[in-house]
């Protein structure tokens, strides 16, 4: 719905193009799963901790309703509040081809109300008992929040309940509604060139896979969505066999059994979802890419380069967090190798950074961004870019860097553990991309087992620049132009 924003959400939302849509701020989950959607994903052993009320540190009650809700309960008392999250196993990169942004356009409308409750009802009800919500829209997933007094946990249960299949829809609510997407369209890509620049990069990244098109879609196919598109998508893809619910705060698990069962217990399963997402996938790529776009909005030139990488489920044994660990250590802040080499030593950025996106179902992204010095060329840049990433590549980081890193990389999990949305972000990312319960609460260990010539091969094998797009963001000097080649 409305966007959050914090900086570190902001940063990777524009980085990936998820524009309203927001992917988690929680450092990114990691291990891989053999099966993405296998429902057998909790054993009976573990659905027997659900009887009990455990720490908070200790392993997150689940259990599996028949109808193939999984539930997800992380207890904390802490502070009597509460955190709903429902998360669907569906995104932008499961829309038919054409309806680009469907999955977004559901989301905003998700909130018109349902035959039980009028528009707005539930938003309403949120803030009057002094909450908040939020929902948003990733290429995997689509997730909806409240986070509220814990007396209030019954209600929010009941209309998301309602909701997950009661939405009613009129024609006169969607046409505004659409109206209200293509605004945001408008304010988030298509009045911004950095996030433009990021939309033709994505799709220039991804030959064959949906995870080229924008989560907000492309404007001619936004404008273009209706009622019947929305309501298809919906009762195909809105089911609790579709579903995780993830309830973390101030609750015993022992009077949230009952709370789920009876609201979501006799919502019957949509038979047509099917038992793995599976979508085209990439071709081996065999040339670098470089995009330019050029605005005369543009005050700021600037670089950027994806690479297509392993995400935590694709990756083998062990790649993913040593991605995670050269991310850190190649541009995660000022005492980084990327930031030493181009604005420290070389004095030709002001500044730069990496980014590693582990949560994604597919195929995923590693980038390396940096902003020139006035009067410094983006080719001059890119080379130096270059060398420095042949310079990782080939020279084993000092042991003390790569411990610091480590240890920044495992406090940061640790530290999301002190807020209930970040951590049920946390778990709810993770678990609709294929990850288990023990593989993201086994991260930090992961982290920690990573070794030195893991981080050179993953960066040789995987920072290899045919695997790249690099993006030039430049002011037009005469009239708005743009060249993609
Ligand atoms: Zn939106």
């Amino acid at each position: 719905m409305k966007n959050r924003s914090t900086v570190n959400a902001m940063a990777s939302s524009i980085a990936t193009g998820a524009i309203d849509s927001v992917t988690p701020t929680s450092p990114a989950v990691e291990h891989r799963t053999a099966d993405s959607t296998n429902r057998n994903l909790y054993s009976s052993a573990e659905e027997s901790i659900f009887a009990e009320d455990k720490a908070r540190s200790d392993r997150p009650a689940t259990l599996m309703l028949p109808n193939g809700l999984q539930v997800v309960m992380i207890p904390d008392h802490r502070a009597p509040v509460v955190t709903q999250m429902i998360w669907y196993k569906v995104g932008s990169a499961d829309e038919p081809a054409g309806k680009s942004g469907l999955a977004h356009f559901l989301e905003h409308l998700m909130f018109k109300g349902t035959t039980k409750h009028q528009a707005d009802e539930f938003s309403q009800t949120v803030l009057r008992v002094g909450g908040n919500q939020n929902a948003f829209t990733g290429r995997d997933y689509t997730s909806y929040f409240q986070h509220v007094p814990r007396e209030q946990l019954g209600k929010m249960m009941e209309f998301e309940a309602d909701r997950m299949t009661g939405l009613i829809l009129k024609d006169r609510d969607v046409l505004s509604e659409r109206d209200v997407v293509l605004e945001e369209y408008n304010m988030r890509v298509a009045n911004r060139p950095d996030a433009r620049l990021v939309e033709q990069m994505m799709a220039a990244l991804y030959l064959n896979h949906p995870y080229g098109h924008p989560v907000i879609g492309w404007r001619q196919e936004i404008e273009n969505l209706d009622r019947e598109d929305a309501l298809a998508f919906y009762k195909r893809f809105y089911a609790p066999n579709n579903a995780i619910l993830i309830i973390a705060g101030d609750v015993k698990v022992s009077e949230v059994r009952p709370m789920v069962e009876r609201n979501f217990g006799g919502i019957p399963p949509q038979p047509s979802i099917p038992a793995e997402r599976l979508r085209p996938q990439e071709p081996t790529p065999a040339a670098p890419r470089t995009v330019t776009l050029a605005d005369p909005r543009v005050e700021q030139p600037a670089l950027r380069r994806l690479y297509l990488v392993p995400s935590a489920r694709t990756a083998t044994a062990g790649e993913s967090p040593a991605l995670e660990v050269l991310c850190k250590l190649m541009g995660g802040g000022i005492n980084s190798y990327l930031y030493r080499a181009l604005v420290i030593d070389r004095r030709l950025a002001i500044s730069a950074w990496t980014r590693y996106s582990a949560t994604a179902i597919d195929l995923s992204q590693f980038e390396i961004s940096a902003t020139p010095k006035p009067g410094v060329e983006l080719g001059q840049l890119d080379c130096a870019i270059d060398e420095t990433v042949a310079d990782i590549a080939h020279n084993s980081p000092q042991a003390e860097d790569f411990e610091r890193v480590k240890t920044q990389l495992i406090a940061q999990a640790i530290y999301a553990h002190d807020n209930l949305e970040e951590l049920a972000t946390w778990y709810g990312g993770g678990l609709t991309t294929g990850l288990s319960i023990d593989d993201v609460r086994g991260w930090s260990d992961s982290i920690r087992a990573v070794r030195a010539e893991q981080v050179l091969e993953a960066s040789r094998k995987w920072l290899d620049k045919k695997r790249s797009v690099t993006g030039y963001l430049t002011k037009a000097t005469s009239k708005h132009t743009e060249k993609r080649s």
